[in-house]
This record gives structure tokens, sequence and C-alpha cells, in this order.
């Protein structure tokens, strides 16, 4: 870390170092549809898991949905970033946080070093969005799921930041509050990880900035603990 603290906090607040990304484009599948149970998803290799998603019929939300967003970044990552679902945006480019949250994100994994696609991996726990971006229910979340999980099997990453209510809960199977979440490393299936606000929340609610500092900060010490060989 070369700016103080202080410094790394007005850059989350203003984002002064935007860059508008390159979009790739996004591959369409020919493939026929397919709805494999999760027996068969948790035995996917990465292609196939990806060819499932954009053609997946698993639930209602393959109705509404202008594509199936599996995730960005770099697939062997140590940072596994989770959110919550496609929104608007994200529908209509196949890529999770992009937009004025996706740009909070970047410069949020900016100030503790991070890039997006060099050594971190977004997703979403839900892979289609849900209209009118109202939250998932629990039957589109138990659908989708498997694909998550067998992503973070193939990934198989060092920590995960969950970012916002609904991933932190999902993966964390309770209904906790996110601000009694927050704070402190959890597991998911063995795999530390930390819970944050969304960047879209935060967008909202500029004051909580501090606070997913103090989250960030973690996450990164946690990191330097876990390839250090600490415990966490
Ligand atoms: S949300 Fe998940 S389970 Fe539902 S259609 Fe999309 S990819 Fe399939």
């Amino acid at each position: 870390m070369s700016l103080p603290v202080q410094e790394r906090l007005r850059e989350l607040g203003l984002w002064p170092r935007w860059r508008l990304r390159a979009r790739p484009a996004q591959a369409a599948s020919a493939a026929p549809a397919v709805s494999e149970g999760p027996a068969e998803i948790a035995r996917m290799d990465w292609e196939a898991l990806r060819r499932a998603v954009l053609t997946c019929t698993r639930c209602a939300l393959h109705r509404s949905r202008t594509q199936g967003v599996f995730g960005v970044g770099d697939p062997r990552a140590e940072w596994l970033i989770v959110g919550e679902a496609p929104g608007a945006e994200e529908d209509r480019q196949g890529e999770p946080f992009v937009g004025q949250a996706g740009r909070l994100l970047d410069a949020m994994l900016a100030a503790i070093g991070l890039k997006r696609g060099d050594n971190v991996y977004i997703a979403n726990v839900l892979k289609s969005r849900p209209p009118g971006n109202r939250d998932p229910s629990p039957e589109e979340v138990a659908a989708c799921l498997p694909y998550l999980e067998r992503q973070i099997d193939l990934i198989g990453p060092k920590l995960i930041l969950a970012v916002g209510r609904f991933a932190a809960q999902s993966l964390l199977t309770t209904d906790t509050a996110i601000g009694r979440l927050r704070g402190r490393v959890h597991r998911y299936r063995g795999i530390p990880l930390i819970v944050t606000y969304h960047p879209a929340y935060l967008l909202r609610n500029p004051a909580d900035k501090a606070r997913a500092w103090e989250d960030l900060v973690l996450a990164r010490r946690t990191m330097a603990a876990i390839l250090a060989g600490r415990p966490v």
C-alpha cells in the first residue's frame, strides 16, 4: 500500500481512476438447452459448466433473461468475489458487476491492490436476472446454487468475499443481518469467507464506505495470513 488510508477512502468515494473496460464478446452458445441436475453439475468441467449456465432452464428466470451471466475473471484466482444476481446492465452485457456498481467494485478491489481478471474471479449466486431486480426466491437460489458451488470447486479460491446481504446469507445459510456478519472470518466449505456491503448499496449509502473499507482491510490481512501459512 503506497497511499495512506485517507487517500484510499477518498478513492472509494470519488472513484478517480475509473476506466471503461473493454467488453469481451459474450460467446453465444449454439448448444441445445440443458437442465442437468446437481449431481451432473458437480461433475462438469469449466467449459461444460459455462455452456450449461448459458443454456440453463432449471428455473423460470430463463424465460425473462437476455442471457445467463456466468462470471468473469481468472478461473484459477485466489480471490473469489460473489454477488447477488445480474441487474439490467449485467443481463444486457453478460458480465457481472458492470455499470456504476461495477465501477465501484473495481475501485474497492484497486484499494487493496486487486484488479478484475487478475487473480480475481467475480460471480453471482444467481446467474439470470430476476425481473425488475426483485429478490431471488428460495426456489431460484436452490436451482442455481449448484452452478456457483461447482465454480468454487473448480476455481479453488483461497478467500471468498461475499458482497451484499443476499450473497452472504446464501453462502452461509443464515438469515443473520449483514451488519452482524461483517467484521469476522467465516468459512464456506472450509474456505475463509468475509462479508461486506454490495457496491449498489454503498452508492445509496456512502456513509458506509468507511465500513466497507474496514472489511477490505480485513480481507487483505486474512489473505496475507493465508499466504504466509498462518491460521485465520
Ligand atoms: S437463475 Fe440459474 S437456475 Fe435459473 S435459469 Fe438462470 S442459470 Fe438456470
